[in-house]
């Protein structure tokens, strides 16, 4: 497979994809067995990047990076690049799960809280009748039990591999543990499962439309505060380096 055209949102490479090539991408690997990583990068992902050495390498070496979020996709915009639209994780996730009821993909659900996953997985099987969830695994484990937990996924035989749990931790955990995982795909999801458990809400489509999800996200829950404070700083950033054509060091 040809290499793939990224552009460069403050040194993390981002694939302008739509929603459509994202799938149709992520299909033709998976038919090929081609070992795939995939990072939806958010702003407050890319601005993780720019304070941790190792996350930034994660990213850099992440087979695909979307762009997810009303941030991303403006800087991808403002620094001149053509970015179709917002490649959210969950709406990838779901989109992935009913392509799995109709490839027979096997799909592996690890993170959230107890039962969460498994709440998740029922929920899945109602929208995409057929799919094969063949093994559930929740986030809270102690680092002696990351040897069972990897057997548990290779023995279910899944292809895919959705880790929920929370950025940086899952890109980190696949990162650590990538080359002992069987599965062809591997996604860091998030808090899609507890949204699917109705644990956690997603912000209303006009909110999501109106580029206000964050905004959704702190009212639901402020302790994000400290977090979002990273956003105001990744505007900057982004101005900084269309205006002066460099990437500000701090
Ligand atoms: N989580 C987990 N193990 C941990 C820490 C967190 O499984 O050690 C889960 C947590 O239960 C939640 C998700 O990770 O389901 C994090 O959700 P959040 O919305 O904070 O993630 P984000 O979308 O911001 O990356």
């Amino acid at each position: 497979m040809s290499k793939l055209q990224t552009i460069n949102i403050l040194n993390v490479p981002v694939a302008p994809f739509s929603m459509q090539q994202t799938l149709s991408y992520l299909t033709s690997r998976l038919d090929a067995r081609e070992k795939t990583c995939v990072v939806t990068a958010n702003a407050e992902i890319i601005m993780l990047g720019q304070r941790d050495s190792e996350y930034m390498k994660i990213l850099q070496k992440a087979t695909l990076v979307l762009p997810d979020g009303a941030g991303t996709v403006w800087a991808g915009r403002t620094l001149g690049y053509e970015v179709p639209e917002r490649v959210a994780g969950f709406d990838l996730f779901l989109e992935l799960i009913k392509i799995s009821a109709s490839k027979k993909y096997k799909v592996f659900f690890f993170g959230s809280a107890p039962d969460v996953a498994n709440i998740a997985k029922k929920e899945c099987e109602k929208m995409a009748p057929g799919v094969e969830i063949v093994g559930t695994r929740n986030g809270y484990f102690k680092e002696n039990e990351v040897d069972d937990i990897i057997n548990e996924i290779n023995n279910s035989g899944a292809n895919i591999l959705f880790a929920a749990l929370g950025a940086p931790k899952q890109e980190f955990w696949l990162e650590q543990n990538y080359a002992k995982i069987n599965a062809d795909l591997c996604m860091g999801i998030g808090g899609s499962f507890d949204v699917l458990a109705g644990k956690m809400e997603r912000a209303p489509k006009w909110m999501q439309d109106a580029s206000l999800e964050w905004f959704f996200r702190l009212y639901k829950q402020p302790s994000r505060f400290v977090r979002m404070l990273a956003l105001p700083h990744f505007v900057i950033k982004v101005l900084h380096m269309k205006y002066c054509g460099k990437l500000l060091d701090k």
